[in-house]
């Protein structure tokens, strides 16, 4: 019964929408949208993260460039580095890939990108105008859920749509934006006491939670939609007899697989419509980073 969302085909088209724009910022006033990524220490999954947002740089014909600095820098050395990208008129979006090591004050960090710079979302002045729905910009991940479900031509409002997981980058920020769309949002957690009495109750259920096979069949109402987060490495060691024959190639290439928080092969019979782990909201959230890149860009040309 469900239907895969196809995040690399909406991803491309999004990617192509943003090439157009960039030739035509060239084209009416010679400037070239810059992304600068700063990368502090050596966390594998930072790094694939990095690189990939520099490939989609390179695909819709922005500039990028990646500050790499080693694990034992200080919170003054970065905001050495992140003053001088406010600084720079050629670098229009700048963020900071987390997790940062444990000496660097995050908060501080954040704080001291310039908040029309701040292509992730995550400075406190972006988030309160996202509370006041005034034009900012908005975490990438979220607004890559919402334009994968417009895209999709499904109903948000008045439908009741479950957000499973409440962090500051993908869980509240969603909530928010399902809210603006009239949505009736509940927000679940860990402490959350009943979570299948929520999830069943769902039209519209997210999930990004970090935990393999949280939502299963029974936790799902016929026909919802469902929006897979999680993002979870899962080595052939770990894996149940059913991953390991259904992610054989994965297995044997690379020893391991990335597998969402839903219980896929369970519930994707009684959805509607669901994202499938890769190929689902990952690629979105690359795609719209470069949306806000493209926004800032356009933004700041225009001073
Ligand atoms: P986080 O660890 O900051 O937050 C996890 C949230 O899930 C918390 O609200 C926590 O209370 C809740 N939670 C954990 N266990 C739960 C349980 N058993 N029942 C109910 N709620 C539970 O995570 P995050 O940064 O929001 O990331 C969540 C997942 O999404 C991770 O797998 C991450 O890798 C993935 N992610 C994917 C993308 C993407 O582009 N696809 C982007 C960001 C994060």
């Amino acid at each position: 019964m469900g239907k895969l969302i196809n995040g690399n085909k909406i991803a491309a088209e999004i990617k192509n929408e943003i090439k157009k724009e960039v030739d035509e910022l060239v084209r009416l006033k010679g400037v070239k949208p810059g992304l600068a990524v700063i990368l502090v220490g050596e966390n594998p999954a930072s790094k694939v993260y990095v690189s990939n947002k520099q490939k989609g740089c390179d695909e819709v014909g922005f500039a990028s460039e990646t500050i790499r600095m080693p694990d034992t820098a200080t919170t003054a050395e970065v905001l050495e580095q992140i003053d001088l990208l406010n600084k720079r008129p050629d670098i229009h979006g700048l963020l900071v890939q987390l997790p940062l090591p444990q000496q660097i004050d995050k908060n501080m960090v954040l704080e001291a990108i310039l908040p029309e710079k701040d292509v992730d979302g995550f400075h406190p002045i972006n988030m309160g105008r996202l509370v006041a729905q005034e034009d900012c910009l908005v975490p990438a991940t979220a607004s890559g859920i919402i334009e994968m479900l417009k895209r999709e031509k499904v109903v948000m409002k008045g439908a009741n749509a479950v957000m499973v997981g409440h962090s500051e980058i993908v869980g509240k920020p969603t909530a928010l934006l399902l809210l603006n769309e009239w949505a009736t949002v509940t927000i679940c957690h860990i402490e959350t006491k009943d979570l299948k009495m929520h999830t069943r109750n769902a039209d519209i259920l997210i999930v990004a939670a970090g935990v393999p096979y949280l939502i299963k069949e029974d936790m799902v109402k016929d026909g919802a939609v469902v929006i897979d987060v999680g993002i979870n490495r899962i080595v052939k060691e770990k894996a149940n007899p059913e991953l390991l024959e259904w992610r054989k190639e994965d297995f044997e290439a690379k020893g391991a697989t990335l597998i969402g928080d839903v219980d896929f092969l369970k519930v994707e019979p009684k959805s509607s419509l669901i994202t499938p782990v890769p190929g689902g909201v990952g690629v979105m959230t690359v795609a719209m980073l470069l949306y806000n890149t493209m926004k800032a860009a356009r933004n700041q040309a225009r001073k």
